[in-house]
């Protein structure tokens, strides 16, 4: 299932920005939850056959005067069937070739036309559609003009596996974009253009970033995998993926603090169907506001 609308937009502050679908994505539904039950978690995303539960990989386009940023790209198109499937990964576009660069020509715009795509971390369904299989079967970059912005000990991290870590990381989503040098690293956090931040929220990966988008006094904070889904909003509900998981919750316990006191507008890159919201606190746990 491809999680609807492709396309939703609105108004940060005076930046217009897009949430785009960049396609579907099941994922076992307890790795999604960690130590948290499945009689709990199933309340909240029902699972299927296979336990797997219903995920979305969503895009944030950002129309800002020095010109339009991406942050993260999905899963892409160079990994085979038998890949996608097993992740219940559905992102084929028309003409594509993948639903984020369908999402880009529907909010108006091309992938010629990004000039700048940040990448919260380098996990395949993150970064996937940073570099596209073209049809003679060579790997370029999806977005030729922009230039590529990610965290420096990350990109270490991930091209230093273990184990544990190397079955999220390949290396043809980001090493290329290195080696054309069309990559800005960042060592913590940064100003990347003005009103666009990046803020380290490590857990979920060592140097995992989220980004912070400040305008006319409205703030909004791309989550990435620190938060998921509006369901990982309570502290203790963190993936089973995490690399750091009580890190991840220190994380969490300090931007969801933010949050509820800036009044941010959080993003859900992985919710099938909340693209945004509020955070609020009831007294007991972290949960969506009105
Ligand atoms: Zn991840």
């Amino acid at each position: 299932m491809i999680p609807q609308p492709l396309v939703a937009t609105r108004q940060i502050g005076r930046l217009r920005v897009h949430a785009i679908q960049a396609g579907g994505q099941r994922l076992d539904g307890g790795a999604m939850f960690g130590v948290v039950p499945k009689p709990l978690w199933e309340r909240r995303i029902p699972a299927d056959e296979r336990n797997r539960i219903q995920l979305g990989m969503r895009c944030l386009l950002i129309e800002h005067e020095a010109g339009l940023v991406l942050i993260d790209t999905g899963a892409g198109n160079k990994e085979t069937d038998k890949f996608y499937d097993i992740y219940g990964i559905e992102n084929l576009g028309a003409p594509g070739p993948t639903l984020l660069e369908d999402g880009i020509r529907r909010a108006g715009f091309k992938p010629e036309d990004v000039a700048v795509v940040i990448s919260s971390h380098l996990h395949f369904d993150h970064a996937g559609g940073n570099t596209v299989r073209d049809a003679s079967g060579v790997v370029r970059p999806s977005f030729p003009s922009a230039r590529y912005v990610m965290q420096r000990g990350e990109y270490e991290y991930a091209t230093h596996t273990n184990e544990r870590t190397g079955a999220s990381y390949f290396a043809h989503n980001f090493v290329p974009l290195v080696e054309a040098g069309l990559v800005d690293f960042v060592d913590g956090e940064r100003e990347i253009m003005p009103g666009i931040r990046s803020v380290l929220t490590p857990g979920h990966t060592p140097f995992h970033q989220g980004i912070l988008i400040e305008s006319a006094g409205e703030r909004a904070f791309y989550l990435a995998d620190l938060v998921p889904t509006a369901a990982h909003l309570p502290l203790p509900w963190i993936m089973g993926y995490d690399v750091e998981p009580l890190v991840t919750l220190e994380t969490k316990r300090r931007i969801l603090e933010r949050a509820v006191e800036e009044d941010w507008l959080v993003v859900f890159e992985h919710d099938a169907t909340t693209a945004w919201g509020k955070v609020r606190h009831d007294g007991k746990a972290y949960g969506l506001g009105d």
